[in-house]
């Protein structure tokens, strides 16, 4: 588990550098982490697409899908797979593209503010233990460093356009974890 962060970096992860990025307004705190799931083509799991969609490299002739969605210009923080294998996109003092149109307690434009985190998955499907065990960690890990006070999912902050991380995201396993460790268990 990941549990040393540098210049806004992960350390002993994989990095992929997304040239999709830019500088979060000024004098503005990292105070929001939003929750999302993908999959490339969906419901597919284990290929290399997500980070060719985060990094502008996604060939629209691998996959019927793909077309509609190669030109995207969209990253996130956080990429978490289902065997728990993290990778990180963009050092999370800035500001990545993977909110879009959002409002979160009537601030609009979370990529502003947030962090993202993608859990590789669909709105069909349960996500893995390990996903849930990284999550916590990193959530735990980027709250000594920022003053992180809400957790949502992409639905909640755009919920016309959006529906991840959808009904299988367990909201309530995830915050007992977040408990279990505030209480110092390290067994
Ligand atoms: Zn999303």
């Amino acid at each position: 588990m990941p549990n040393r962060l540098i210049n806004g970096w992960l350390q002993n992860v994989k990095k992929v550098v997304s040239p999709f990025y830019n500088e979060r307004p000024a004098n503005t705190a990292i105070t929001l982490l939003v929750v999302h799931n993908i999959s490339l083509p969906p419901k597919h799991y284990g290929g290399p697409y997500v980070e060719q969609l985060f990094t502008g490299t996604l060939d629209p002739k691998a996959d019927p899908y793909f077309h509609t969605i190669y030109q995207l210009e969209v990253s996130s923080h956080l990429f978490i797979r289902r065997d728990g294998e993290i990778i990180q996109f963009v050092p999370f003092d800035k500001r990545a593209w993977h909110a879009g149109k959002s409002r979160f307690n009537g601030r609009e434009n979370c990529n502003d503010f947030s962090i993202g985190i993608e859990l590789e998955g669909c709105d069909d499907e349960p996500f893995t233990d390990p996903q849930y065990q990284q999550l916590t960690a990193i959530t735990r890990l980027l709250q000594q460093h920022y003053p992180i006070k809400d957790m949502t999912g992409h639905s909640d902050i755009a919920p016309n356009r959006k529906t991840d991380p959808g009904p299988y995201f367990d909201w309530r396993y995830y915050f007992s974890l977040l408990k279990q460790q505030d209480k110092g268990d390290d067994i």
